[in-house]
């Protein structure tokens, strides 16, 4: 390794949204960055233009700026490396496609994508897999058979080709991989002639990734673990580009795993257990579909974040909430663990609820308005605020502030079966319609001082607390939820409480 500064990448491909599990990725690699004082950097990875999805881009940019995580050079921060957009970098690439065939690391091959496929139905007619490399690649349409002339000649003649690597026979690629330790994998068992160049004159995935990330100076690969089968062919381009001495190093995150069963967590799992898979939401351009987002579903980009880093990292003591800061001093690659984890999306609303609590009443109010003005509530802030004081302990979610306190704002016009069947007597609507008498006669509205004349009433006619309670509390509320029925009555004001008590007698008692 080299001893300059630390640079990361996060190098997501605009192929749909960013699952939760690249944003994991994003997130390590930023705090590994700030960790060590250096860079993060934002690549789009475009190469692929069969696999471009409209918005795709916009939706990563607009999922780390809501994650917190923006990276000091990309696409619309820009950079002294730049572009950072490889469909903007073609130029680059194919020199050093041409360098590699140039050297002898790689060949030019004419085999068109019909032949090729008729070699791999063949193949699996004899219960074998075609692989074009070592072994088959001395047989087929390449310039490894060809003379020079006849290369050249195709190429006039406008034929289509591709660039291979020309992978070296029998050989042990041995790379030190931070979290797994040492990986070995053998050229002639493993690895075939991938593609680095294609006809439509853009690099593949491995040119394009290698050579940026060598231009760009990355010091440090942080990935998800399904490019680790690519390790050992990206560490061969570093040596065929003669770049071996600036070489990063390599580090390869576990697995998410679905909450239950077996396998790496997918989209559809979301849809099944009612959870969002990605962070934003997302609307497929083409079929219109659309899928659940972090954000959307009300979670805070801190509770976001906060479990993110605890799948495949641990801090090692019993520590559960994070913020950003602390993750950026305490994240370390040694503690990232081998093994998937696995997502539990329990877990994830736990988190919610934390940070939920954790926010100031006035914050909590402030979210809660774009809510009301939805169910067409208007409210003073003031009351907005005692609400929220009154609810809050029940909730995860902002939405369950409404859920919670819906009828702080609007009278009920329905009452719970059950409470009615249980606490409604005859005598209800009489004891009832002496509470609103004595209520119409306390001059000082608050909690205290309602909590007091009802009680003294009460002591003084015989009658049970839960005997007027409970039937108070439907004709308020419309069920037998809510807080201190004496915050109730003080949050609605005198004059509704009244008329609901009365507006509930008559809607029950009919
Ligand atoms: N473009 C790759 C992806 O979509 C990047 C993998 C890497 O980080 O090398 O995940």
């Amino acid at each position: 390794m080299n001893n300059s500064k630390v640079r990361v990448r996060f190098a997501p491909s605009p192929t749909g949204p960013l699952h939760m599990g690249g944003v994991r990725t994003a997130l390590f690699n930023y705090l590994f960055a700030k960790k060590h004082g250096g860079d993060f950097i934002l690549r789009i990875e475009d190469t692929d233009q069969t696999r471009f999805v409209p918005g795709a881009e916009e939706y990563i940019v607009e999922s780390l700026n809501w994650c917190g995580l923006n990276p000091v050079e990309g696409p619309g921060t820009g950079g002294e490396f730049g572009p950072y957009r490889q469909s903007e970098r073609k130029e680059i690439y194919k020199k050093y496609a041409g360098q590699l065939v140039e050297s002898g690391w790689a060949y030019i091959a004419f085999d068109t994508p019909e032949e090729i496929d008729s070699l791999r139905k063949e193949a699996e007619e004899k219960k074998e897999t075609f692989s074009y490399g070592i072994g088959t690649r001395e047989s087929l349409n390449n310039s490894l058979k060809l003379s020079e002339e006849e290369v050249q000649k195709k190429i006039e003649a406008g034929e289509n080709y591709v660039i291979r690597f020309k992978m070296p026979e029998d050989l042990d690629v041995t790379e030190d991989d931070i979290i797994r330790g040492q990986v070995t994998f053998n050229t002639t068992k493993s690895l075939d002639d991938k593609v680095l160049f294609k006809s439509d004159g853009m690099p593949t995935y491995h040119l394009a990734n290698v050579v940026d990330d060598h231009l760009m100076k990355i010091t440090h690969v942080i990935r998800g673990e399904e490019w680790l089968p690519s390790m050992p062919l990206h560490v061969l381009l570093y040596r065929a580009l003669g770049w071996e001495e600036t070489k990063p190093r390599f580090a390869h995150l576990p697995l998410i795993l679905k909450p239950v069963g077996k396998g790496k967590l997918s989209k559809r799992d979301g849809d099944k257990m009612g959870f969002p898979v990605f962070p934003l939401k997302w609307t497929d351009p083409e079929t219109g579909e659309t899928f659940h987002g972090y954000r959307e579903d009300g979670y805070f980009p801190e509770a976001f974040i906060n479990l993110l880093a605890l799948l495949g990292w641990n801090p090692g003591t019993e520590q559960e909430f994070f913020s950003l800061e602390e993750l950026s001093e305490m994240f370390s690659l040694e503690r990232v663990v081998k093994s998937g984890s696995r997502f539990d999306p329990e877990k994830a609303k736990w988190f919610n609820k934390h940070y939920f609590q954790q926010k100031t009443t006035p914050e909590l109010a402030e979210l809660f308005k774009p809510i009301l003005k939805e169910k067409g509530v208007e409210a003073a802030g003031e009351k907005i605020e005692r609400v929220v004081t009154e609810v809050k302990e029940r909730c995860e979610f902002v939405s369950d502030l409404w859920e919670q306190g819906h009828y702080f704002f609007t009278a009920p016009t329905s009452f719970d079966e059950k409470t009615v069947k249980k606490r409604w007597k005859e005598d209800t609507p009489e004891k009832l319609l002496a509470i609103a008498e004595l209520f119409k006669s306390i001059e000082n509205w608050d909690t205290e001082s309602i909590k007091e004349s009802f009680s003294s009433f009460l002591n003084e006619k015989e009658w049970g607390f839960g005997v007027v309670m409970n039937p108070l509390r439907l004709c308020l509320v419309g069920g037998n939820m809510g807080p201190d029925l004496f915050a109730i009555c003080e949050i609605l004001g005198k004059e509704e409480t009244i008329s609901r008590i009365k507006s509930a007698i008559k809607a029950i008692s009919n």
